[in-house]
C-alpha cells in the first residue's frame, strides 16, 4: 500500500525519543503519523539495560575521565575501548568531547540534565499506567557496587548527587546482602540510588507507549525513510512506502539522525558509544530485585522479563563496524560470579548510544528551517530521558513553554 496524505506532524523513529514525541504531540491534540521501518521499540530502545536512572547528571565526559584515560589507552580495559582508525578520523569529535570534562562544564550540564531527567521520570511514572504496562516498572531503585573498598567513592558520590537533591543510601557489605541476598558477597560498598526505577522490558514500554498513541488517534507507519524536503508550507517526507506532508517533522532516528539532515546542510557531530547485551536464563533459586551497576567490573546486571542482562561498558568506533565481543566476553564471567545464572537465552544484541560532544542531546528547532525539531543524541539515558524530550516537542510545535529548560539542549549549539 502507498503512503500519502498530510498530518500536522511526522515523526520519524519510533524509539522511545519518537514515540514520547509522537504521543505527546497526539496529547495536545494535534493529528500525528509516527514512522519506522521495524516495529516501535525494536531498536536502541530494546537493548538498553531499562534503568529509569534519576542519578545520571554526569555524563561520561567529566573530570574523572582524565584519570582514567591511562587505564583506557592500552584498550583492554571493559569499561571503554576505542577504534584507533576511528579516533585518528574522528579526533576534531574526541577533542570536543574531552573539551567538556573539564570541571567548568560540570555543573552546568548537570542542571541541564537534572531539569530533564526529573521532568522525564515523572512522565514515565504516569504514562506507564495509562499504557497499562505498571506490571513492567519495578520501585526498587539501581545499586552501583564496589567489589574494591569503595566507600569514599560512594560517599563523593552521594554528596555530590545531594546537590541536586537527588537520594541514595551508602551501604556495606551486610547491607548489600539484606538488600539482595540472592547475589554472592562479591562486593564491599555500594551506593543505593533509591529514587531510580526499572524496567522488565524496556522494548515493551517502548511498544505499550505507542500502542497507547494509537489507541489515542495516532497513526503508525511501517517503513523505509529516505529523505526529508521542504515545503512551502511545511515538510515532505519521502518514504518507501510513499510521502506524506506536515507542517512539522520530528527527526527521532537516534544513531541514524545525522545522515538525514544532511543533505540540508546540517553537518551533526554525531559519535557512538556502542554496547552489548546479552541475556541468561536466571536461576529461580538466585533472584535479582534490581539493576546493578558493577562500577569495577564496567558492566550492569539487570533483571529482565526473559532472564538476567549484562550490558557492557562503551566500544567508540564507527556506527556499523564490525560487532567486538571482547568486552562482553570479559564481563559475562565476572557477572556470573555475582549472581547464579544458566545459559544465554537469546544472541549477543549490539547498539549505539547517539552521543553529542558535550553529551547532551538535541531538543528543539533545526536553526535554518522552521518546522523541522530535532530530537536526538540521548546517549547513556534515552530509555530514561525519553518521554520529557518529546513532552517538550511537542509543546514547543504547540507553541506553548516546554515542561523543563530546553536552552542547553538547542541544536543551535552545533549547528
Ligand atoms: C548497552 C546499552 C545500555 C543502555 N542502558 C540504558 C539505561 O539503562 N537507561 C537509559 O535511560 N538508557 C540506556 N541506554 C541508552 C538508550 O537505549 C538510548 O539513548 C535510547 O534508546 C535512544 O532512543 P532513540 O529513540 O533516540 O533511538 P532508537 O531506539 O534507536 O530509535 C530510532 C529508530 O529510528 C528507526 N530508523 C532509523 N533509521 C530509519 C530509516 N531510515 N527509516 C525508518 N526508520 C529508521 C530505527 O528503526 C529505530 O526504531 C543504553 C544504551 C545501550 C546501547
Amino acid at each position: 500500500m502507498s503512503e500519502g496524505g498530510t498530518a500536522d506532524v511526522v515523526v520519524l523513529g519510533a524509539g522511545i525519543v519518537g514515540v514520547s514525541a509522537a504521543l505527546a504531540a497526539r496529547q495536545r491534540g494535534l493529528s500525528v503519523r509516527l514512522i519506522d521501518r521495524r516495529e516501535p521499540g525494536d531498536e536502541t530502545s530494546y537493548g538498553n539495560a531499562g534503568v529509569l536512572s534519576s542519578g545520571s547528571i554526569f555524563p561520561l565526559n567529566k573530570p574523572s575521565l582524565f584519570s582514567a584515560l591511562p587505564h583506557y589507552l592500552g584498550n583492554r580495559h571493559a569499561a571503554l575501548r576505542w577504534d584507533p582508525l576511528w579516533a585518528a578520523r574522528n579526533a576534531g569529535w574526541l577533542v570536543r568531547f574531552l573539551a567538556n570534562a573539564t570541571p567548568s562544564r560540570v555543573k552546568p550540564r548537570a542542571i541541564a540534565l537534572h531539569g530533564l531527567i526529573e521532568t522525564s521520570l515523572m512522565l514515565h511514572r504516569d504514562w506507564i499506567v495509562r499504557a497499562d504496562a505498571t506490571a513492567r516498572l519495578r520501585e526498587t531503585g539501581w545499586l552501583k557496587a564496589w567489589r574494591s573498598d569503595g566507600a569514599a567513592a560512594a560517599k563523593a558520590e552521594q554528596a555530590l548527587l545531594a546537590e541536586y537533591g537527588i537520594r541514595s543510601e551508602v551501604l556495606d557489605r551486610q547491607a548489600i546482602s539484606a538488600l539482595e541476598p540472592g547475589i554472592v558477597p562479591a562486593y564491599r560498598s555500594g551506593l543505593l540510588h533509591t529514587q531510580t526505577a526499572s524496567v522488565d522490558s524496556p522494548g515493551g514500554v517502548t511498544k505499550a507507549y505507542a500502542r497507547m498513541f494509537a489507541g489515542s488517534g495516532g497513526q503508525i507507519v511501517q517503513s523505509e525513510i529516505r529523505a526529508i524536503a521542504p515545503e512551502t508550507d511545511g515538510w515532505r517526507a519521502l518514504l518507501a512506502s510513499g510521502a506524506i506532508s506536515a507542517r512539522h517533522v520530528v527527526v527521532a532516528l537516534g544513531p541514524w539522525s545525522a545522515e538525514l539532515l544532511r543533505p540540508l546542510g546540517y553537518r551533526v557531530p554525531l559519535a557512538f558509544e556502542r554496547g552489548y547485551h546479552q541475556e541468561f536464563k536466571p536461576n529461580p533459586a538466585r533472584r535479582l530485585s534490581r539493576p546493578i551497576h558493577d562500577a569495577d567490573g564496567s558492566f550492569v546486571l539487570t533483571p529482565m522479563e526473559i532472564g538476567i542482562r549484562v550490558t557492557s561498558g562503551v566500544e567508540l568506533t564507527a556506527r556499523d563496524a564490525p560487532s567486538s565481543f571482547a568486552q562482553l566476553e570479559t564481563v559475562v564471567p565476572l557477572a556470573r560470579g555475582v549472581v547464579e545464572f544458566g545459559e544465554a537465552a537469546g544472541p549477543v544484541w549490539r547498539g549505539a548510544r547517539p552521543t553529542l560532544p558535550d553529551s547532551l542531546p538535541m531538543i528543539g528547532q533545526a536553526p535554518r528551517h522552521a518546522g523541522l525539531w530535532l530530537a536526538f543524541g540521548h546517549q547513556h539515558i534515552g530509555f530514561t530521558t525519553g518521554p520529557a524530550t518529546g513532552a517538550a516537542i511537542a509543546a514547543m510545535i504547540a507553541g506553548a513553554p516546554p515542561p523543563f529548560d530546553v536552552a542547553p539542549f538547542s541544536p543551535g549549539r552545533y549547528l
